[in-house]
């Protein structure tokens, strides 16, 4: 889009895509501070205006007036099996194939214990070696239970993940989109060579579900597990989601057998009969308020319509991309794939001083974050960035790497956050 950075042209042609954008009108529905360009949704996604209403109805009508009967009344109970299908379509699945509960940490325990069960005679569960920790750290946990069982890690670097599975493997736990380098996964291949190997695949979907279409019911997937803080815009601590094809719902059984999973939880029977379908993922008490809250998020995702989330996102990296690179003199060196096909909706860049240079832009109100050991990462989600916030980013980004205002020390001083 540009041969020779002119800023005030760069912002002019943004602002005439952002006039022409069809999901323009979707800024509106956020609470976004004034101020600030916000690409660190793929961390954090801002907070629906409808979901702030839905929190004051939940605590004051539901909660404080209404008391135990919102359990039916409000339709409390059935709050996990309704967000699941709203998440159903966003990720190619059927309606009664998706539940909402829990952490994404903890549905990933599950999902090992229900391939396991599957696959009583395998002993090797695959995963990446750049995962996201939580993933390694909830494998390492559950192997720590079932001795004999063994972990084999894809290096970034190593051999391709397929060509390490072979007949020994129960289970390949996998991100459709990796949280650094935004690098996207073939799912319908990777999945097929599993299931010729006889293994079962989990699908992490924490970067890809809500900025990307998934397909899992076409690629005749497994499992699958993902986020609603990030880009579904569920709000802090909201309810992850877990998926299961419903042609396993039969046999497939989950270690955390809680009553939440009980066919009949109110008959209060003394033993555990697993839901016939996917509530049998559920364990105990759902955070109430906060599926209030996430509601919100899912439903203008669903609104929004996936595919055009999809094209919206690749247009954005792709533009800031581009202005980074020309713009910022060759000293940071894009980390993402180049294709925008093979990237999700984020871009990384590689600086030695990655750490300073994002204080520095937070100091200038463009939020996004930094990931070990050098990775400077930006998340552009489409249902509330324009193009002109990405070229206002990029300008801003380039000046401060150009103009090395990063090396102010006070840029220097490390959060427990990054
Ligand atoms: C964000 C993220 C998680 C989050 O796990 P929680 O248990 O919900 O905190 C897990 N895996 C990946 C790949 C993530 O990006």
């Amino acid at each position: 889009m540009v041969s020779k950075l002119d800023w005030a042209d760069v912002t002019a042609q943004a602002r005439a895509l952002d006039v022409a954008d069809p999901l323009g009108g979707f800024r509106e529905e956020f609470a976004l501070p004034a101020g600030i360009i916000y690409l660190d949704g793929n961390s954090l996604g801002p907070a629906p205006k409808a979901a702030l209403s839905a929190l004051e109805t939940a605590a004051r009508e539901e909660w404080a007036t209404d008391l135990v009967t919102s359990w039916n009344h409000a339709g409390w109970f059935d709050l996990p099996s309704r967000c699941g299908d709203r998440i159903a379509p966003l990720i190619g699945a059927d309606a009664g194939e998706v539940v909402s509960c829990d952490t994404v940490s903890l549905n990933i325990f599950k999902c090992l214990g229900a391939a396991l069960q599957m696959r009583p005679d395998r002993r090797v569960i695959i995963a990446e070696a750049g995962s996201f920790p939580t993933d390694l750290y909830v494998t390492e946990g559950f192997l720590g239970l079932r001795p004999g069982l063994s972990l084999r890690l894809a290096e970034p670097d190593g051999a391709e993940l397929s060509s390490l599975i072979d007949d020994d493997v129960a289970a390949v736990l996998v991100n459709q989109v990796d949280y650094r380098t935004g690098r996207v996964r073939d799912l319908p291949a990777l999945t097929r060579t599993a299931h010729d190997a006889g293994a079962v695949v989990i699908w992490d979907l924490c970067h890809s579900a809500g900025v990307m279409e998934v397909g899992l019911n076409a690629a005749a997937a497994d499992m699958a597990v993902g986020c609603s803080y990030k880009y579904l815009n569920g709000g802090p601590g909201a309810p992850a989601f877990v998926f299961a094809a419903e042609r396993h719902h039969a046999t497939i059984r989950q270690p955390l057998s809680g009553w939440w999973g009980h066919a009949t939880p109110f008959d209060f029977t003394r033993s555990y009969r697993p839901d016939p379908g996917i509530r049998r993922f559920l364990c105990g008490t759902q955070p109430i308020l906060s599926f209030r809250a996430m509601e919100a998020g899912l439903e203008i995702a669903g609104r929004a319509g996936i595919a055009r989330v999809r094209e919206k996102g690749k247009l954005l990296t792709q533009l800031f991309i581009d202005l980074v690179e020309a713009g910022c003199e060759g000293r940071v060196q894009l980390v993402s794939p180049r294709s925008a096909e093979d990237r999700g909706s984020q871009v990384a860049f590689a600086h030695p001083e990655g750490y300073a240079i994002v204080q520095a832009l937070i100091a200038r109100g463009v939020i996004g974050d930094f990931r070990n050991p050098d990775i400077l990462r930006f998340g552009f989600a489409p249902l509330y960035l324009r193009h002109a916030d990405v070229a206002e980013a990029a300008r801003q980004f380039c000046a401060v790497v150009t103009g090395d205002v990063w090396r102010d020390p006070v840029y220097a001083n490390r959060s427990a956050v990054t």
